[in-house]
């Protein structure tokens, strides 16, 4: 399993049936929060998947083909010390 940012940008015409298409997937909506609210029409959240396209195909579909999809990583305080001293 692998951890993925996913940023989910839209219009305010797409917004209503992009959130009610969203919510037929009850597991992935509470992953994500929403700019709608304040105007800016972008979801995000955090998913767990063994690749892309499994983050994809929790994704509505009138916002998967928009949706950005990135593989990202933690770090440790101790693995930061190391990239520093790599680098010096
Ligand atoms: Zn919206």
């Amino acid at each position: 399993m692998a951890t993925f940012e996913v940023e989910l940008p839209h219009t305010e015409a797409e917004c209503l049936a992009a959130l009610v298409d969203q919510a037929r997937n009850p597991e992935t909506l509470p992953k994500f929060v929403w700019g709608c609210n304040a105007g800016k029409h972008i979801g995000w959240g955090t998913i767990e998947a063994a690749n892309e396209n499994a983050v994809r195909q929790q994704i509505s579909k009138v916002l998967r083909d928009k949706a950005k999809v990135t593989p990202v990583d933690r770090f440790t305080a101790a693995q930061i010390k190391e990239l520093e001293k790599m680098h010096s």
